[in-house]
């Protein structure tokens, strides 16, 4: 019975999700995010997500990039700690891929993080294409793990056609989470999040002003944001889905979607977040 398998991403359902904040708060009640990203050519990527996941609320963010472009990330973030050496510290979730590059590197660092990590993984872009020939390391990963692809990025991952991927969504996103024990964000218009055992959430938030560089990168960071303050990762990406696209939806009623960049929607979360509360 299809119908029931689907479920429509509701912002009445976000709000009760997000912690209290009460008045004497700290920034330790708030989790504590590592973003791991970027290459030599490419510091924006990981610049627009961890400032994302900033501005989903974390508590602290710290970002590890290489050497060559911390010079380049570092001044672009002022309200993030980046690190061009693995840091030491007890985060609440982890974040890797953009802009990282499809090196041999990048696939040990990502089987790493999967075969170690007890907190939510968030796996976008390079981080998920090197694993074409790894998916049973998503698999046997004791932690949480949300990917993030796009049609592309899917197919690249499974050895399919973007055509196939996108002529059946809905059954390629619950596939993909049977089959690697995995929350799957399929991302473009509708994004869906399937999770093995439950229905598929679909989100009718963005418009096509969002197919630009960097859109991705954005909503890494928020799932991410969100998961490291402790929300449950799949309604942490359902909500980041809905947050991304509404952040998208304002600044696109302001600008035009011709003209939306990344850091727009990055800049409209602060507005699509008090469209929750
Ligand atoms: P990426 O390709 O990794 O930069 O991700 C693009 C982001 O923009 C994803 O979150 C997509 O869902 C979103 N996006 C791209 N095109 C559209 C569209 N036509 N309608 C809604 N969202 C879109
Ligand atoms: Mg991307």
């Amino acid at each position: 019975d299809g119908d029931s398998e689907l479920e429509f991403i509701h912002p009445s359902d976000l709000a009760p999700l997000f912690p209290r904040r009460p008045r004497d708060a700290h920034k330790g009640f708030f989790g504590h995010v590592l973003c791991i990203g970027g290459s030599k050519g490419f510091s924006g990527a990981i610049t627009m997500a961890s400032r994302a996941a900033c501005r989903s609320g974390a508590g602290l963010v710290s970002a590890f990039v290489p050497e060559a472009i911390h010079a380049l990330v570092a001044p672009g973030v002022p309200e993030v700690m980046v690190h061009s050496c693995m840091p030491e510290g007890q985060w609440t979730a982890i974040m890797a891929g953009p802009g990282m590059g499809r090196s041999a590197t990048t696939r040990e660092q990502v089987l790493h993080l999967l075969e170690t990590s007890k907190v939510p993984v968030v796996l976008d872009a390079d981080a998920i294409t090197v694993l074409a020939d790894h998916v049973a390391a998503i698999a046997a990963a004791r932690c949480p793990v949300v990917l993030t692809p796009h049609p592309g990025e899917f197919a690249a991952l499974f050895g399919l056609k973007v055509a196939d991927v996108q002529a059946d969504r809905f059954g390629m996103a619950k596939m993909a989470a049977d089959k690697l024990g995995a929350m799957i964000v399929l991302k473009g218009a509708g994004t869906l999040v399937a999770s093995s055992g439950r229905p598929v959430a679909v989100n009718m938030t963005g418009n096509p002003g969002m197919a630009s560089g960097g859109s991705g990168d954005v909503l890494a960071g928020i799932i991410a944001g969100l998961a490291g303050q402790g929300i449950p990762p799949f309604e942490a990406a359902c909500a980041a889905v809905w947050l991304h696209g509404r952040a998208a939806d304002l600044a696109a009623a302001e600008k035009a979607q011709a003209s939306l960049i990344a850091p727009d929607l990055v800049e409209k979360l602060s507005e699509a977040f008090r469209s929750i509360s």
